[in-house]
């Protein structure tokens, strides 16, 4: 059943999804009267339990889930460490075999994991099917490139008859793998295959109020068979990460999340006696450009949908557009038009596209961001709070400003776009390339001239021309690899890529006569 329904991606709009909305129909209570509130338990976890709830709807509880102790994440790194002796030497036909296990096992249950998503990020019924679809299509993906590099085993020169030689790309060891909460589903699995797949062992700690899917990520891998130890799962907040990401026994980390724990984890890695590999993605401030040769009505479907899809809780979010002046006025009114088209409200409604926001900390900063708009610049849609909602559902803002600030340069994480005129091109890629990230940037232009001038010049790693599904939003895997630049990522090999795959091995020579 699941298998026929219409595919989900960030970026096919306008397809009828009508069978994937009746599926959820049919899904929903099952999952509610089984799935949530559960008081879980797992192995590495012996702390007291937590109540978790929905932020769609405070009476909805997610479930308890207990903490991780000290003790539980030094047993966890000790459990991988006895899995590494195994599925370090493993080889490339048995990840192979692996990968189309969980794949499977993946593809069967991604509605299930879709309506975790659902409940526990407030995502709409559409991004977090979505991002299932995306997770499976990941289990495709990395395997593939696995193959066709042969496990990462290259011959090399033969200099002397008789030698051989060869490069070998050998797991590190034990990777701890630490995920956030916006894409729970897909950045997990992403890194877990990235660390699996390249031989390691893993610990794995879900973001603290996305523990749902972390079990039940948990689950698949159970059931998708690896050898014990492989795979181990901690729960908590930042102090477990700390924990987790600063044992000495682990070989490397992989990590999406704040810009702030991201930097602590290289600092504290740069320290240690080795230089261990942090494979990171650290958020991002993505802005579009809209030149006087832009399809507007494309130019403002596409930024709305890339600012406002997920809340604007993306480290692709478009969050600032700089707008040549002469089109400037148009395109706002182009974009409030749209934005009033938008349906916001219960994500688990069939035509939400915006649900609630995540959590206390970012309706604070929405507010406090709205108001300083109010008193600096202008706010043309939104800012204010949903009449009858729990405080986190609010109204999406577009606002202009008419200089640089905190506004166009911090990542806000919310549903807040930055709208600033500029004379043109150039002076709005100078200022939308002086800031800390480099994770995606987008353009709307008929003009060839200034598409090569803004894919020769924008300082992001993810680059989007005229695209109506989202200015800076939908990388896919095998599509678009996620590779932040500048304070977003370490090398720019990201994620969804081919380049993903190897940062989680070392290179090793053998010479053999
Ligand atoms: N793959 C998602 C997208 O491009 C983004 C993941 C993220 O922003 O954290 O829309």
């Amino acid at each position: 059943m699941i298998q026929s329904l219409p595919r989900v991606t960030y970026s096919n709009i306008g397809v009828d999804f009508s069978p994937v909305h009746d599926f959820l129909d049919t899904l929903m209570p099952d999952f509610e009267a089984t799935t949530l509130a559960q008081t879980w338990g797992t192995p590495f976890a012996t702390g007291p339990a937590r109540q978790v709830r929905s932020p769609i709807d405070p009476s909805i509880s997610l479930g308890r889930f207990p903490d991780s102790t000290a003790e539980d994440v030094k047993a966890a790194v000790a459990s991988a460490r006895a899995g590494a002796k195994i599925w370090n030497v493993s080889s490339l036909e048995e990840r192979l075999a692996f990968a189309t296990r969980w794949k499977d096992v993946l593809a069967d249950g991604k509605y299930r994991l879709g309506l975790a998503a659902l409940y526990e990020v407030g995502k709409s019924r559409l991004e977090a099917i979505g991002e299932a679809e995306e997770a499976v299509d990941m289990l495709d993906y990395y395997p593939s490139e696995l193959r066709k590099n042969n496990g990462y085993v290259r011959a090399m020169n033969q200099l002397v008859e008789h030698e051989t030689a060869t490069s070998v790309l050998r797991p590190y060891g034990v990777f701890a793998v630490v995920a956030p909460f916006n894409f729970s589903l897909a950045l997990s699995i992403g890194m877990i295959a990235g660390a699996l797949l390249g031989g390691n062992a893993v610990v794995f700690k879900p973001s603290p109020d996305c523990q749902l899917t972390g079990l039940l990520i948990a689950e698949t891998l159970r059931k998708a068979g690896l050898p014990e130890g492989v795979f181990n799962i901690v729960l908590g907040g930042a102090e477990v990460g700390h924990t987790l990401t600063t044992d000495k026994s682990i070989d490397g980390v992989a990590f999406t999340g704040s810009h702030k724990t991201g930097m602590g984890i290289f600092r504290h890695m740069a320290v240690q006696p080795w230089i261990k590999p942090v494979v990171a993605e650290m958020g991002g401030k993505n802005p579009a450009y809209v030149t006087v040769n832009a399809d507007l009505d494309r130019a403002a479907q596409g930024v709305m949908r890339s600012a406002f899809g997920l809340q604007g809780q993306k480290c692709s979010a478009c969050s600032v557009v700089y707008v040549d002046n002469a089109v400037k006025d148009e395109f706002i009114k182009r974009c409030v038009a749209f934005a009033q088209t938008l349906s916001i409200g219960d994500p688990r409604q069939r035509s939400t596209f915006m649900g609630p926001l995540y959590g206390p900390a970012t309706v604070e900063r929405f507010d406090a961001s709205v108001a300083q708009a109010r008193a600096e610049g202008k706010v043309h849609f939104g800012g204010s709070h949903l009449d009858g909602k729990p405080e986190n559902y609010v109204m999406p803002a577009i606002v202009e400003m008419s200089g640089p600030s905190n506004l166009t340069r911090d990542e806000l994480f919310m549903p807040f776009v930055v709208v600033r005129g500029v004379d043109d091109l150039e002076a709005g890629l100078a200022e939308g390339n002086d800031v800390t990230y480099g994770l995606s940037a987008g353009i709307f232009t008929r003009d060839e001239e200034e598409l090569r001038y803004f894919l020769e010049n924008a300082q992001a790693g993810v680059l989007y021309a005229n695209r109506a599904s989202g200015a800076t939003t939908g990388a896919w895997p095998g599509a678009q690899p996620f590779c932040g630049w500048k304070g977003t990522g370490v090398s720019g090999k990201g994620g969804l890529g081919a380049y993903f795959l190897p940062q989680f091995m070392r290179e090793q020579s053998h010479t053999i006569m």
